[in-house]
């Protein structure tokens, strides 16, 4: 393979800016742990606070709101499984009854996974489906909590289908309805890993309690990412709605244990300032890339249809049906061309099962198995989206 390889998969993950990798080159060896009381300790510790205040700020959250992880999966987790602990230890610890919370069925497997792992230990799981947009609606979510509903948890970007969901909507419900039972439950979390490089995340804003992200997704380093959480009172914070999973020499506010991977969360922490700073520039950028990619593919394909609305997606992701044509060929057959497209989600691909979003859409089991999803990144050009179409059509054609 001769021509230069082309890498359409960023919602898979994204390439380290080069800024954040000159940062990391220029720093990143030097750290050490930063729970030592010596002077190593405390550079590390000050690049953590940096790093922690950077994120406090894009979110409108206090400093002492992020916790960071080894990424969303990682964040999810201890959502799901931290606010079922701290209700059973906290809250209700003298009633059998079991907590329910409500998740949409389009969620990445980090939290489908993750809530059926809590059902079989008994909590109640209610799994929302969405439309053929690929939207869940606020108003089946919110049907769907009952007094005994602790966690409310719906991503605010779909990975497969870039398809925005209605945050906003459900918070301001689930706010209003919290005030008038004078409790804390239940908590709203969304799932921002795809949103933040294009979307205000502003927790006050789009009306979410808990807010997870991963580094890798916004030109940040893998292995790093955060849970941010906005008090929801000044008596339910970090400690009371959320327990951490992973116990040890209490690092993090004693909510994540371990010694944090300060490189890693360093390189994270100037990614979400470059993607806070660049969100407009970026957003243009990639959409437009977007539709004249979706437009030549047109040219070459009059069958093809988007899985989900046309607009109103984030504007990085692009899920196709090309009819006739098996999502794993289309993918293979590309790979061949050096051309970068997947199917499903990155984490779920190589399980072969029909994407669980899709099929929450209520696509038939044809059209899931032979659509692709396309995504770009910033550091794509229009010429890139032109020849990658190219390659489609050669691999197809
Ligand atoms: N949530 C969403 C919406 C994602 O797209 C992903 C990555 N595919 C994750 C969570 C998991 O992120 P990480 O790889 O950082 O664990």
């Amino acid at each position: 393979m001769t021509s230069k390889r082309i890498y359409l998969d960023h919602a898979a993950t994204t390439p380290i800016d080069s800024r954040v990798k000159k940062a990391i080159d220029v720093k990143g060896d030097l750290l050490m742990n930063p729970s030592s009381i010596h002077r190593f300790g405390q550079e590390a510790s000050a690049v953590l606070d940096e790093a922690r205040e950077a994120t406090s700020v894009a979110f409108g959250a206090g400093f002492q709101s992020a916790v960071f992880t080894s990424g969303a999966t990682e964040a999810n987790n201890l959502v799901l499984r931290g606010v079922v602990k701290a209700f059973y230890r906290s809250f209700r610890s003298d009633l059998m009854i079991p907590p329910r919370i409500v998740v949409s069925g389009i969620e990445h497997d980090s939290i489908i996974h993750t809530a059926k792992d809590l059902a079989e230990d008994g909590v109640e799981v209610a799994f929302i489906g969405a439309n053929k947009k690929g939207v869940v609606s606020a108003r089946d979510i919110t049907a769907a909590i009952n007094e005994r509903t602790v966690l409310v948890s719906v991503m605010a970007v779909n990975n497969e289908t870039g398809a925005i969901q209605p945050i906003e909507e459900i918070g301001r419900i689930i706010s209003q309805s919290r005030e008038e039972k004078k409790s804390p439950y239940p908590i709203f979390h969304t799932d921002v890993a795809q949103s933040f490089r294009y979307f205000n995340c502003n927790l006050n804003e789009i009306n979410a309690d808990v807010a997870t992200v991963s580094g890798h997704k916004i030109g940040g380093p893998k292995g790093a990412g955060a849970v941010i959480i906005k008090p929801i009172s000044g008596k339910y914070g970090f400690g009371k709605i959320i327990y951490p999973i992973l116990t040890g020499g209490g690092q993090e506010f004693g909510m994540r244990s371990g010694t944090e991977n300060v490189a890693g969360i360093f390189g994270f922490g100037e990614a979400i300032k470059i993607a806070e700073k660049e969100r407009a520039k970026n957003k243009k950028k990639v959409s437009d890339i977007k539709f004249f990619f979706w437009k030549e593919l047109k040219k070459y394909f009059p069958k093809a249809q988007i899985n989900g609305a046309e607009n109103l997606t984030a504007p990085h992701i692009l899920n196709v049906w090309i009819p006739g044509n098996l999502s794993a060929d289309i993918v293979m057959k590309c790979d061949l061309l050096g051309l970068a497209v997947s199917y499903g989600s990155a984490c779920g691909a190589k399980s072969f099962k029909p994407s669980h979003a899709l099929e929450a859409m209520g696509l038939s089991e044809k059209r899931i198995r032979e659509s692709v999803r396309v995504s770009f990144s910033p550091a794509n050009t229009l010429s890139e989206a032109k020849e990658g179409v190219r390659r489609i059509k050669k691999a197809l054609i």
